[in-house]
């Protein structure tokens, strides 16, 4: 089920509740809105539809059938790797951006800033996009997790940059949800 609607770079993303297991994930929103029920892993989906309230349970899934929703699942698994060819960029600004296409809070070109995802990958949840990451020394492709530090929010970003009379800027991360793109100008 879609529990929320929240603004992304890409339109809206769905904060949604997993049919089968419980588990709060992202989706963009309109795949969620095409599904009448929402899965969080393409695992869940399969069990879900095997289930015994389905009227085809025990009737399709024979190995061949087994096969194939094996395949597509490692293909699946594939496009989320960050690490093929080209999926990791050096930006103009400094920052690094990785291709994460099915990223809830992907950028128009379907990347995610890695000081984001590094972040994500600690806390083991997606950010959510008013959440700013902070480079402590101030380099910007510095993204190891002892460099970084988050804030609920832009504007406790910005306080702590001028409580501690940061001469360096950071950029924000995402351009949604507030207007201004440069935090401190
Ligand atoms: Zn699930
Ligand atoms: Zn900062």
């Amino acid at each position: 089920m879609i529990i929320e609607k929240i603004k992304s770079n890409r339109g809206f993303v769905d904060l949604c509740k997993c049919d089968y297991c419980d588990k709060e994930f992202y989706r963009i929103a309109n795949q969620a809105e095409r599904h009448k029920y929402q899965y969080c892993t393409y695992d869940c989906s399969v069990k879900a539809k095997i289930g015994s309230g389905n009227p085809n349970f025990g009737k399709h899934w024979d190995d061949k059938h087994k096969t194939i929703l094996s395949i597509k699942a490692k293909k699946r698994t594939g496009e989320m790797s960050s690490n093929w060819k080209g999926g990791r960029i050096k930006r103009l600004d400094g920052y690094i951006a990785i291709l994460k296409p099915n990223h809830p809070f992907a950028d128009v070109k379907r990347r995610v800033m890695e000081h984001r995802l590094v972040m994500e990958n600690y806390l083991k949840r997606y950010l959510k996009p008013e959440e700013q990451v902070h480079h402590i020394n101030g380099i910007k492709d510095d993204n190891r997790i002892e460099n970084l530090m988050l804030f609920a929010s832009n504007s406790d970003h910005i306080k702590f940059h001028k409580e501690k009379e940061l001469e360096y800027k950071c950029r924000m991360s995402t351009k949604n949800t507030l207007s201004s793109t440069n935090l401190i100008s």
